[in-house]
């Protein structure tokens, strides 16, 4: 029996289903769950919630997930390998547990899930990086998710909570703070996984606003920031010369200095810029 369940342990089950880590799939997996019942707590209170989980992998956080009470969980997995682990959690968690075959890049889950939807995942790093970049642009705000909890590579993580002046402030921040709160809650050296990664690992928790932060039109925004940290060395009148004419006046506008560079540009004065831009 294991610390929070009465499933075996994760070694067991590994060592059962035969799940020996492919790099491929970038399979590092947690295997302590009192670990993963900790993640999942830090994905808030998930008592009234659907939980979007993708890669459960053998299922350690899945099982997180359901020992700290989710109404339901959905779990996507790539890896058909995975799948007779993850039924026999569905059966210790009786009508609490779906799990789904496919590549989360490719199914859109939305149909199996009734809000509030909470979304908790520990990917392979350019998966998670790809799938944050969708689920903070999608077409209409609020999103379908209150909150996402993820795990990533450390520099990644703090690439999405940078401030100004920061080397790693840039597009990702900039996205991330727009419309959602965003904050490292946990930090993990590498030999926390099975096998460990050559690098260490960080979880962030991003809660959605109800509105964006600051008002601005997404895709304004959207190719002000791409076009100034695009050539985030040169200063923005140049940088941003192909954004709309007159750019400089934009900038003034704005109240920001034409000769500044991206990485200095709040958050703030980037939303002004764009409401300028819009209006010609
Ligand atoms: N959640 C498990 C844990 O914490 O131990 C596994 C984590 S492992 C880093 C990543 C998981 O994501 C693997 O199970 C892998 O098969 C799965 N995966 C990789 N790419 C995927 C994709 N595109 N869609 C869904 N699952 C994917």
């Amino acid at each position: 029996m294991s610390a929070i369940d009465t499933l075996p342990p994760l070694r067991d089950v590994i060592a059962t289903h035969q799940l020996s880590a492919r790099k491929s799939l970038g399979q590092n997996f947690l295997l302590d769950l009192n670990l993963t019942a900790k993640i999942a707590r830090l994905a808030g209170d998930l008592t009234g919630c659907d939980v979007l989980e993708i890669g459960p992998g053998p299922g350690g956080l899945t099982r997180g997930l359901l020992a700290e009470g989710a109404r339901h969980v959905l779990s996507l997995e790539k890896d058909p390998r995975c799948l007779p682990a993850l039924s026999e959690i569905a059966e210790a968690y009786p009508g609490r547990l779906t799990v789904l075959e496919g590549d989360a890049l490719e199914v859109d889950p939305r149909a199996h899930l009734t809000p509030p939807i909470r979304v908790a995942a520990n990917l392979p790093y350019n998966v998670g990086t790809e799938l944050l970049v969708r689920w903070l642009t999608p077409p209409t705000w609020p999103p379908f998710w209150q909150s996402l909890t993820l795990m990533f590579q450390r520099e990644v993580a703090e690439r999405i909570v940078a401030k100004p002046g920061s080397k790693t402030y840039g597009r990702l921040a900039l996205l991330s703070q727009w419309r959602a709160d965003a904050e490292i809650v946990m930090h993990l050296p590498p030999g926390a996984f099975t096998p460990p990664p050559k690098v260490s690992s960080a979880v962030v928790h991003l809660t959605a606003l109800p509105e964006p932060r600051f008002p601005a039109d997404a895709a304004t925004l959207n190719r002000i920031v791409a076009a100034g940290f695009n050539q985030r060395r040169k200063m923005l009148r140049a940088a941003l010369k192909g954004v709309a004419p007159g750019i400089e006046d934009h900038l003034n506008a704005a109240g920001i200095p034409p000769t500044e560079r991206a990485e200095q540009v709040s958050l703030e004065a980037f939303c002004a810029l764009a409401r300028s831009v819009k209006t010609i």
